[in-house]
């Protein structure tokens, strides 16, 4: 058989390929990828210039449904992480079986450097490029990093000036336009959701519970919020500038605030400054990585103090930091279970924009919860039974599900 375009990072699939009897050509298909496209996007910047900006789409698979995954809008954007985290959103959305596939985009740009206008000619320009390969039954963006609703917004509107109105090109969007007001906050909601079920599988409760959270975006804001809600003391917060930390817990509803005004925590009153990296030595019972991937390697696996880690972003810990976790018998709950709770939600805004019926906001985080809840029993029952980590159990439930309905479609 010859060999396709092999996803970097796939140690955690090969492991689980194993774990369930597959051989190397079972691995290969499911670690190969339908499609990969990459634009040249010059752009007329405000000042007259012209810079070259590079965008892409990856397609992991679409057995089990259209592909669906982020846009990431940040200057490391590249095509070798792009793999990986398109190789992801099909595990996730096969774990919380959804009938959804897998992809991830961006551009490399910063999009603090560029005026609103550079950002939407920009967006629209991608879109021009890029229409024949999305749609709302072939490939659905979203918000990552970088990415907002605004931007959804531009990209619904130049999908729909060329096929007519569509808003299920897109979840993430504003409310006015097809948006779900959960959406926002679905993810870091998630997280929290995910990890009230581990709490109770342990027979524990989080109210009393310390946590730290690396990053202050969508993921990490919402999921301090409804942990703060929960009775978890925030005892550490981090953000691209700095880090804040207050052992009798910090007040996330006037960090917020101050992070509206300041633009990042840095200066909160109410906690003591501490270096952005060192927040995350601190000692706790939850460490919550939610900013980018590949934060926890080997080295910082080892200086960590929490008993329990739980991915709220994706693919934040390396394979050797995994290992190093897994041998200090620090507990993972792996970024397809635990921050899940965006694709849950854009789901359901997907199927609302397609049926043209918006449901009540009770009734999505009704879903949400029951979607959740569900997985979280899947992956500690194999857990339990297997005596595995979670991560492997994760992986062998979204692995086999994926398989089964590759080659149900293809052979
Ligand atoms: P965001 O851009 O809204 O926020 C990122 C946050 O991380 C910001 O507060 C930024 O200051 C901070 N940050 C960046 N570098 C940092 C560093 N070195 N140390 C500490 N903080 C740092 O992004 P987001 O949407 O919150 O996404 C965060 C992660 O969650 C990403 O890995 C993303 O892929 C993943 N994720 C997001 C969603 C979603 O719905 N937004 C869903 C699933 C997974």
């Amino acid at each position: 058989m010859k060999k396709t375009t092999i996803i970097s990072n796939a140690e955690y699939l090969r492991e689980a390929t194993k774990m369930l009897g597959y051989g190397e050509q079972e691995f290969q298909l499911l670690a190969g990828l339908s499609r990969e496209i990459r634009v040249e996007l010059p752009l007329q910047l405000d000042d007259g210039s012209i810079e070259i900006f590079y965008g892409y789409r990856v397609q992991h698979h679409n057995a089990l449904g259209p592909y669906k995954g982020g846009l990431r809008y940040h200057p490391t954007v590249n095509i070798e992480e792009l793999r990986w985290l398109a190789c992801l959103m099909s595990l996730k959305t096969a774990l919380v079986e959804l009938p959804l596939g897998g992809a991830k985009g961006g551009i490399d740009c910063d999009p603090k450097l560029l005026s609103r206008r550079e950002l939407r000619s920009l967006t629209r320009y991608f879109v021009q490029k890029l229409h024949r390969s999305i749609g709302p039954n072939l490939d659905i963006p979203a918000p990552d990093v970088g990415t907002n609703a605004q931007i959804m917004a531009w990209i619904q509107n130049e999908y729909s000036t060329i096929y007519g109105h569509s808003p299920a090109v897109v979840t993430g969007k504003p409310v006015i336009v097809g948006g779900s007001a959960v959406r926002e906050r679905a993810t870091g909601q998630g997280v929290a959701i995910v990890m009230n079920e581990y709490a109770r599988h342990r027979a524990n409760e989080l109210k009393g519970t310390t946590a730290i959270i690396q990053g202050f975006g969508e993921v990490g804001r919402h999921c301090a919020i409804d942990l703060h809600n929960r009775g978890v003391a925030i005892v550490g917060v981090s953000d691209s500038r700095g880090g804040v930390a207050n052992k009798k817990g910090i007040d996330i509803g006037a960090l917020a605030e101050h992070q509206m005004k300041a633009g990042s925590i840095v200066g909160f009153e109410g906690a003591q400054p501490i270096d952005r990296e060192k927040v995350l030595e601190l000692r706790c019972n939850y460490l919550i990585p939610a900013a980018l991937g590949g934060i926890i390697d080997k080295s910082l696996a080892k200086k960590i103090k929490a008993d329990v880690v739980v991915e709220g972003a994706n693919s934040p810990t390396t394979y050797d930091g995994d290992v190093v976790l897994r041998d200090r018998e620090i507990v993972v709950l792996p970024d397809i279970l635990a921050n899940a709770g965006g694709v849950v939600v854009s789901y359901f805004e997907w199927v609302q924009n397609i049926q043209q019926l918006p449901w009540k906001d009770e009734t999505v985080e009704e879903g949400l919860s029951e979607k959740l809840a569900k997985a979280c029993e899947n992956v500690f029952a194999v857990a339990m039974g297997q005596g595995c980590s979670y991560r492997e159990a994760a992986y062998q439930i979204a692995t086999k599900r994926l398989k089964d309905a590759l080659w149900t479609t293809s052979f």
